[in-house]
């Protein structure tokens, strides 16, 4: 991207302004065309209520189908609309026909959180085996131990893309290749990766695929989404029903909606789907290419600069990493690092053993600060993080 597309692109986010975000891991800044979206759906709903103004975006509703196909290569009758990434990634993990003596595989350090909560309250639940694939020295998910992990009683791979709690990035076309072969289900997760690192769910080999609106998709709050993969469907119920999903049979019987509107439910944030939607136009403009070069260029920068500097540790791991940037100030706790870069217009956030324990735990890293890089960041403003750090 040259200086003058990023020119162009900070003019359309006007908190580019007022501060340096790098908190784009936790929610991107949302380019002005996708508020405006949202604010605008919802001025509809004021003037002629909330069913005529849905009626009213009926076209862009329908487009948020073939804009993700477009996104993910997927099918839009593939994806679902979700209210957010961890409930997305529900749906269909709930879904999973598991019972005593099934097996499923995961990659715990790179796991997010709550995926793992489940995981654990479903195995405990109903009697399942997890099977724990160990780390490569990068940090990775050891892709041979994996392979080597499959039983003939192994149903599902459990994969995090990108974590949350660092710069890793695990290698998801590997697994899937993996996954194939065995005839495995297998599901990623792309909280992280979606709208920074070009995804292609053919490419990657993933059945099932979740992700969130606000981080690098720049989409509003409280909106994400589901891909599950057509020939899949069949095997992963929905967690649950409503009129939306399915309809009755005769008295006794249900019949799912034939797509993946089956993982949908009736009522949802429209306001929120329409800036969604929005949001992937907008990324598919500037093109996934460009986005992710950018965002790994001006990591790597950053990554470097703190490097250089005395008293800081960079803790990232995995081979090419993503736009999330962590690291630890002598004498200074992540609390005071926030607070020292908010002083100074500069958004940052804390990666903690409360979002990590699997992988934090291991490492005996109870916290970390993480500065994650958006396209639209400058040079100019991760001079000015370097220059926010205490002088030695
Ligand atoms: C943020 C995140 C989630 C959860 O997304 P929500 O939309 O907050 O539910 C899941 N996985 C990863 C890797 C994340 O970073």
């Amino acid at each position: 991207m040259t200086d003058l597309d990023i020119a162009r692109l900070r003019e359309d986010t006007p908190a580019c302004q007022r501060v340096v975000h790098f908190n784009n891991a936790g929610a991107a800044l949302m380019p002005r065309p996708v508020a405006d979206a949202v604010i605008d759906h919802l001025r509809n709903e004021e003037r002629f209520g909330g069913y005529e103004a849905e009626k009213r975006a009926a076209e862009t509703l329908t487009a948020f189908y073939g804009e993700f196909a477009g996104l993910l290569n997927a099918g839009p009758d593939e994806i679902a609309y979700v209210e957010n990434a961890t409930r997305a990634w529900d749906m269909a993990f709930y879904g999973l026909r598991l019972g005593r003596g099934d097996r499923l595989i995961t990659h715990a350090p790179a796991e997010y959180v709550s995926n793992y909560l489940g995981l654990r309250q479903q195995a405990a639940r109903r009697g399942f085996e997890v099977d724990l694939a160990p780390s490569d020295s990068d940090g990775l998910v050891d892709v041979s131990a994996l392979d080597a992990m499959v039983t003939p009683q192994t149903r599902a791979i459990l994969l995090t893309h990108a974590t949350t709690a660092g710069g890793m990035v695990n290698p998801a076309a590997q697994v899937g290749e993996i996954a194939r072969r065995h005839g495995l289900i297998y599901m990623l997760d792309a909280c992280q990766s979606v709208g920074q690192i070009q995804i292609d769910v053919q490419a990657i080999g993933c059945d099932v695929l979740s992700g969130t609106g606000r981080k690098y998709l720049r989409g509003p709050r409280g909106t994400g989404f589901l891909y599950v993969r057509r020939g899949r469907m069949n095997e992963i119920e929905p967690a649950f029903v409503d009129l939306k999903s399915a309809v009755l049979d005769g008295t006794s019987g249900i019949r799912l909606a034939p797509d993946a509107k089956r993982y949908e439910t009736w009522e949802s944030n429209v306001a929120g789907r329409i800036g969604l939607v929005t949001a992937v136009r907008y990324a598919r403009a500037i093109g996934l290419d460009r986005i992710e070069a950018r965002v790994r260029a001006l990591a790597e920068t950053l990554r470097a600069a703190l490097a250089r500097l005395p008293g800081v540790t960079v803790h990232d791991r995995g081979r090419v990493k993503s736009g999330l940037v962590t690291f630890r100030i002598e004498g200074e706790t992540p609390a005071e690092t926030m607070a020292r870069m908010a002083g100074q217009g500069i958004n940052i956030w804390i990666s903690s053993m409360l979002t990590a324990p699997m992988d934090f735990g291991p490492r005996g890293i109870d916290s970390l600060s993480r500065a994650s890089v958006h396209y639209y960041n400058t040079e100019d403003e991760i001079g000015r993080l370097i220059e926010a750090l205490p002088r030695r």
